[in-house]
């Protein structure tokens, strides 16, 4: 009987999370000679932006406005619909989607560990 190789088939989510929130800004722009229509929907994308941070709250539509992209996809908040809020250690941070979550959770760990770590290297000998 074969072993489902469960670590695998758990990466292969999370990676196909982070790529399909990351897809979209990854289109080949038009490359020159079709300015009117990108800057038609580029109106429309920052109208949808718009919508979308005006359903969150005012204080958490400001630290959005503020924040402007998503530390993790990159992408503007609001361009994936209304943004996802994640508490990092008591600080609000907005992402694009719920798929940039558990990345953002990983940064914040892995920075926190590193910021924790005691630096060796700068430790004075004293043996
Ligand atoms: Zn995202």
């Amino acid at each position: 009987m074969p072993r489902l190789p469960l670590l695998t088939l758990c990466c292969a989510t999370l990676l196909s999370l982070a790529v399909g929130c990351a897809d979209p800004s990854n289109a080949p722009a038009p490359a020159g000679g079709a300015s009117a229509p990108a800057a038609a929907s580029a109106d429309k994308e920052a109208a949808a932006i718009q919508e979308a941070l005006a359903q969150l709250p005012e204080e958490d539509r400001k630290i959005a406005e503020a924040q402007k992209t998503c530390p993790i996809g990159k992408d503007l908040l609001g361009s994936m619909g209304v943004p996802v809020k994640v508490d990092v250690d008591g600080k609000p941070v907005f992402i694009c989607c719920e798929g940039c979550r558990t990345a953002l959770l990983a940064k914040a760990e892995k920075e926190k560990a590193a910021a924790a770590a005691p630096a060796e290297e700068s430790k004075p000998t004293q043996n």
